[in-house]
């Protein structure tokens, strides 16, 4: 079995309604798939997080190396791919579309020995996970309190667990959103804040001490995240636990927030920190530092496979802890690709998700969807 071909996917679609975060407007929704075809006809499928048309140019440039390979040496070629861009590319782009290599590569190696990579990875703990909501950015032209708190209203009618809401824009408007939200929700929902690192370190400690009072679970990403130090001055300077890592790529990235605790929770991200073969070390590292890892999760169905697979088999730390735990990332907002691109949705149901448990990645893509979303290139 040797690798005869490398794609790019990259999905496209004009939003309806902007939104945006702290650190980003949306405008539109784009996603970069990775196939990676063997000389057998088996296809594997990954996905790269972050801006897809950089992403699809990357794995171009890693693709040659990669054409006459074994695929099933997901180790060997993860290090002679990381080797190939090492001195400019430790973090960032080349690790992201490295990530979306790998992952196409465990679709592969469970496909070639007809089990989901849970199996490969040690088998499951668990076949479902809780999933909470994410959603709540800001939208122009209308009330922001309002609008989320009739946004969250409807995830709790939904039968989600837990809510997270975007933050970061203000710290006064922030905290009459947050306020607004505990209402809608009741006490018994669970809610976390991100601030997708829109706050300096002074603004984020004075919102997580006044939005302590309103039960939240944790505080993501509070300030930038080139600034470890300051993550750790917030989490000792206000009592909300702080979150972080969907922008750390590899485990070098993970280890001073790791080795220092400048967190309580890490979230590396399948499709961005390097995929199974990198985010199984900085699993063992969070239970090394005993620091909880709860995965970032912002794709398709394809990012939300992969997800899925790596929790399954993630060792309980410790051992009681929830079968259902940890909880999925479960994104929210408009995205008609998402769940288009496979031919079974992965879906909630009162907001737990079944883990798939076909063959690798457990999904089958649908070829016409890649087609009708795919990028019109100007
Ligand atoms: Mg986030």
């Amino acid at each position: 079995m040797k690798i005869a071909a490398v794609h790019t996917h990259i999905l496209d679609h004009v939003l309806d309604t902007t939104f945006e975060s702290a650190s980003m407007h949306f405008a539109r929704r784009q996603h970069c798939l990775v196939e990676i075809v063997c000389d057998d006809g088996t296809t594997g499928w990954g996905e790269c997080l972050g801006p897809a048309q950089p992403n699809a140019a990357v794995v171009k440039a890693y693709s040659a190396a990669l054409i006459g390979q074994d695929p099933l040496q997901t180790e060997k070629l993860w290090l002679e791919l990381y080797n190939r861009l090492r001195d400019q590319g430790q973090r960032g782009l080349t690790v992201t579309a490295l990530s979306g290599i790998d992952i196409a590569l465990w679709d592969i190696k469970g496909k070639r020995f007809g089990v989901p990579i849970s199996t490969l990875l040690g088998g499951r703990f668990r076949d479902s996970v809780r999933a909470y909501a994410t959603g709540s950015f800001r939208r122009a032209g209308v009330d922001r309190v309002e609008d989320n708190a009739r946004e969250v209203a409807g995830y709790r009618h939904e039968g989600f667990h837990a809510v997270k809401i975007k933050i970061g824009f203000g710290v006064e408007e922030d905290l009459r959103v947050i306020e607004a939200v505990r209402e809608s929700i009741g006490p018994d929902m669970r809610l976390m804040i991100d601030a997708n690192h829109g706050y300096d370190y002074l603004e984020a400690v004075e919102v997580g001490r006044r939005a302590a009072k309103f039960g939240i679970d944790w505080f993501e990403e509070p300030v930038l995240p080139e600034h470890v130090s300051a993550y750790r001055a917030v989490r000792a300077d206000q009592p909300i636990p702080v979150a972080g890592g969907e922008t750390w790529h590899g485990r070098y990235a993970m280890h001073e927030p790791l080795a220092t605790r400048a967190v309580d929770i890490i979230q590396p991200d399948i499709c961005g920190v390097g995929g199974f073969t990198e985010i199984r070390r900085v699993a063992d590292m969070a239970a090394l530092h005993g620091v909880r890892l709860v995965p970032h999760v912002w794709g398709t169905a394809v990012c939300l496979a992969a997800s899925l697979q790596f929790m399954a088999a993630l060792l309980p730390n410790p051992p009681r802890r929830d079968p259902l735990e940890p909880i999925l990332e479960f994104d929210r907002t408009e995205n008609p690709f998402r769940q288009a691109v496979v031919t079974t949705p992965i879906e909630h149901y009162r907001g737990v998700v079944a883990i798939p448990d076909g063959p690798g990645l457990g999904i089958e893509i649908d070829r016409e969807a890649l087609a009708r979303f795919a990028l019109v290139e100007a």
